[in-house]
């Protein structure tokens, strides 16, 4: 009677540990990947960049080649879509996305990331694109 209770608990730990398991690769699938919709500040091609979680901008331009990809940004203040004017991060020795991105349209910092599904109808225009250089 006791090894039928221990058998038991057996298969219930490895039935768990199995379910847990997949659990986990598919939580691991849906994390490998996402997309960014950006736009290249070398050939100023609008692109959406699939690249894994945990990578960040600049990304490879599928147009032109150029690492220099960048996510679009949305305005809460002027509705404009925009790349923020980039900097020098501490430790890196390119410029890159900021910390804090500002609109390059009305100044403010009233920012998010673009998402064509919550902004595309609202979008009152473009600013004009910074250069590739840190401010
Ligand atoms: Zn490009
Ligand atoms: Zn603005």
């Amino acid at each position: 009677m006791k090894n039928f209770f221990l058998g038991a608990i057996l298969i219930i730990a490895v039935a768990a540990s199995g379910f847990f398991f997949v659990r986990a690769q598919r939580a691991g699938q849906l994390e490998e990947g996402r997309e960014t919709a950006g736009v290249c500040l070398a050939c100023e091609q609008e692109v959406v960049v699939k690249h894994r979680f945990d990578e960040g901008a600049p990304f490879n331009c599928s147009a032109c080649g150029e690492k220099a990809v960048f996510p679009w940004m949305f305005c809460y203040e002027c509705n404009y879509k925009f790349v923020p004017d980039l900097e020098m991060l501490p430790g890196t020795n390119e410029p890159n996305f900021p910390l804090q991105p500002q609109c390059r349209h009305c100044k403010c910092y009233q920012v998010t990331y673009y998402d064509k599904a919550f902004f595309g109808d609202q979008v009152a225009g473009h600013a004009k694109l910074p250069s590739r250089e840190a401010r």
